[in-house]
């Protein structure tokens, strides 16, 4: 069994940005500059674009960050989204997900200027994706895709089941999987909360993408021999061991489903270091002036 190590492959890929930042500086052109909305002070939402900026920090890119209240209007938003996409400073920008219910979330999303659209959410970048065009593509399937490809996994020819049909995790990576590609040429199943006889779908996956959000749900008899399962999963646990009194768990129960498996990802250090290092990633494309061609 191989770890698919998304901590150590996030480090590298942000090691082959700096460097790339360095030559840009070098030549004396413009830094990549990556911006993002914050609204409200929900902490998961806070802890997510702290880690996002410090990114930045990292690999040599500028970075700002705009926090709006969290009574702000949906007008108040709209604006804030305006004004980057027409400032040239800004290479490309995110705004942080889940918005306070007053607020259009889709109006938002679509407002964004696809060319600096590095969550890769615009319904453009999104139809882009499905026919294998030149996109960003959404960041937590483009770290995914990574990892499967730095550690050579095969996917051609495999069966791919997908737990979980969000926009953001699991309808994406079903349609990534599929396509003419590698990663991909995977024949697809896409399973949700209405799926039935789940377990005897699960069965016959070579490669199972696990994103449902219940924490260890995966068990080891829902899997094959040799399967290759990636856990995007990130639930809190009550855990009074532990000085915060939670502890991270995934959607796979791990100690379990782990020595059955050809690779896995683990929680944490698996999807989630990923899912920044493919922020950086699109923000550096978007910076190029040319937008990544996956695949
Ligand atoms: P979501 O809550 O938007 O969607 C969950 C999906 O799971 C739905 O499509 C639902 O139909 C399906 N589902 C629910 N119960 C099911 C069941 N019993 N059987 C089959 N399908 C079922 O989820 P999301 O936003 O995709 O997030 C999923 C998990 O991934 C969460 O734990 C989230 O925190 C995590 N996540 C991690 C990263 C990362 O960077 N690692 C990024 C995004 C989300």
């Amino acid at each position: 069994m191989t770890i698919l190590d998304g901590k150590q492959t996030s480090q590298n890929i942000q090691s082959e940005i700096a460097a790339e930042v360095e030559q840009i500086k070098a030549r004396g052109e413009k830094i990549p500059h990556l911006a993002a909305i914050l609204v409200g002070t929900d902490g998961a939402s806070q802890t997510y674009v702290g880690s996002k900026v410090k990114a930045c920090a990292r690999v040599g890119f500028e970075s700002t960050l705009i926090t709006l209240e969290a009574d702000c209007t949906e007008a108040e938003l709209l604006a804030e989204v305006d004004k980057l996409n027409t400032n040239d400073e800004i290479d490309g920008f995110i705004v942080q997900l889940p918005l306070p219910n007053h607020i259009d979330e889709q109006k938002v999303i679509e407002a964004v200027n696809p060319l600096k659209d590095v969550d890769g959410f615009h319904p453009s970048n999104v139809g882009k994706m499905a026919l294998n065009l030149p996109c960003f593509l959404p960041a937590t399937p483009y770290g995914i895709l990574q990892l499967l490809e730095r550690y050579k996994v095969e996917t051609e020819g495999k069966h791919c089941v997908v737990i979980g049909r969000s926009h953001i995790v699991g309808s994406p990576m079903s349609i990534l999987m599929a396509r003419n590609s590698y990663p991909g040429n995977c024949t697809v199943t896409l399973t949700h909360s209405r799926t039935r006889n789940l377990s005897e779908i699960t069965r016959e996956a070579d490669i199972l993408v696990v994103a449902l959000g219940k924490a260890e749900f995966l068990k080891a008899d829902m899997i094959k021999d040799g399967a290759v399962v990636v856990d995007v999963g990130i639930t809190r646990v009550d855990d009074p061991s532990k000085e915060r009194g939670y502890r991270i768990a995934g959607d796979v129960d791990y100690e379990q489903v782990a020595p059955k498996c050809s690779f896995i990802t683990p929680v944490p250090g698996g999807v989630g270091p990923m899912t920044i290092a493919s922020l950086l990633m699109n923000t550096l494309q978007a910076a190029k002036g040319k937008v990544a061609v996956h695949g």
